[in-house]
């Protein structure tokens, strides 16, 4: 096993920059994901640390050895693709062994490693069939168990699961988390997918154009988010964003004025007048019963009707133990996700009053997206 670290990485494709500023170091054992949206740069970085791609500039260390000009196969990294490529005349259990065979491992050995990644994978009444004769979510253990199997210090996995349909990849994802508790191998894994970087990462790594925008363990990640592009992009329905100006009061929220607390307004005191981008995540929205005398949101230290807005529900969907239901803002395109629990049911064109909660709203500069509240 072993510690991978980048330092300044940076990659250019002719006069493209994929990735740049690239410095993490992932400690051993750790599982990390790098999760961004499509052309951010994830493959490139995976790749970089596989040795199929070459680093334009900077240094990549696995354990203490400078890999940079050192190739794939020497590395001592195993690589999972989204497709499997599993190779379609052998048999699971050829598969399974074909790199320990091409390191000429002793047969007696190959065939136990072989036994003890199939029976940990599920795949052990399998062993005897080709690839066409297997599921999406059996091909796809057959490439793990073949990349298990070589015993590498690193794990990098590109998109693993992205083929295979919901059920089967929740399963294959919890399977994953469960091997990596056992075997504790160093990995690294590539996803566009926020469920999975939230459930399987040690530490995520937020990437936008070739950049880091944040690196930290999911939660700190999900609660305080260094800018708009990381608090947009974690979070299913993702947070709010209300473009608003800053006024005397509060915030005009597209003619509605959102009062907030003195002490918000002392930090926003020299920006009178100015545009923000307001964030507010789905569950930290209440509706407002008030009225009719029965849930009294808690603002001890809060004006009366401070963090208030009037919204017309749009769409309600019902999921069981909670209820998802898209309102605007009259008079404007901007609509808000709000999650509440299963019994809440409104219907479309009732008006609501929104209670929401200002200790867990973000305030953004709508231009450069960096976090300013
Ligand atoms: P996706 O989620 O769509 O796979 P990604 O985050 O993995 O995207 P990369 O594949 O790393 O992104 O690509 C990062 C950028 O580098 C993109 O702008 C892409 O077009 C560019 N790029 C990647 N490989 C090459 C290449 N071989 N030649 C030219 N440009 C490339």
């Amino acid at each position: 096993m072993a510690n991978v670290r980048l330092e300044d990485i940076k990659r250019r494709f002719n006069n493209v920059t994929a990735i740049e500023d690239i410095t993490f170091e992932i400690p051993d054992g750790e599982f990390w994901v790098l999760v961004g949206p499509s052309g951010c740069g994830k493959s490139t970085i995976l790749r970089t640390i596989a040795g199929l791609e070459s680093a334009t500039s900077g240094k990549l260390f696995i354990g203490d050895r400078l890999v940079n000009n050192i190739p794939a196969r020497q590395r001592d990294v195993a690589m999972v693709f989204q497709n499997y490529a599993l190779y379609p005349h052998m048999s699971v259990a050829e598969n399974i062994a074909f790199g320990l065979q091409m390191r000429k491992v002793d047969r007696k050995i190959i065939q136990e490693r072989v036994m003890n990644v199939a029976r940990s994978l599920s795949l052990d009444h399998l062993l005897d069939r080709k690839p066409k004769q297997l599921s999406g979510g059996q091909q796809q253990r057959v490439a793990l168990g073949r990349a298990i199997a070589r015993e590498p210090q690193v794990f990098l996995l590109d998109e693993p699961l992205s083929n295979l349909d919901a059920q089967l990849r929740d399963d294959t994802r919890a399977e994953l988390k469960q091997l990596h508790q056992e075997l504790g191998i160093t990995t690294i894994y590539v996803t566009h997918d926020q469920v999975e970087a939230m459930t399987l990462a040690d530490k995520i790594v937020v990437l936008n154009r070739g950049r880091i925008q944040q690196i930290g363990d999911p939660q700190t990640i999900y609660a305080s988010p260094a800018n708009q592009m990381v608090a947009s992009f974690l979070g299913n329905p993702p947070m709010n964003i209300l473009p608003a100006i800053y006024e005397n009061n509060g915030f005009d929220v597209s003619g509605q004025l959102l009062e907030i607390p003195a002490d918000v307004k002392e930090k926003l005191h020299l920006r009178q007048g100015h545009s923000f981008d307001l964030g507010i995540r789905p569950e930290h929205i209440k509706i407002n019963t008030d009225a009719e005398g029965a849930e009294r949101p808690a603002t001890a230290n809060r004006t009366q009707n401070s963090g208030l807005l009037s919204v017309e529900v749009k769409l309600v969907e019902p999921l069981g133990r909670e209820t998802l239901i898209r309102a605007g803002l009259p008079g404007s395109a901007v609509v808000l996700n709000i999650q509440v629990g299963g019994d809440v049911r409104p219907r479309p064109g009732d008006r609501l009053s929104l209670q929401l909660d200002l200790n867990q709203l973000f305030v953004f500069d709508p231009k450069t997206g960096d976090k300013i509240l």
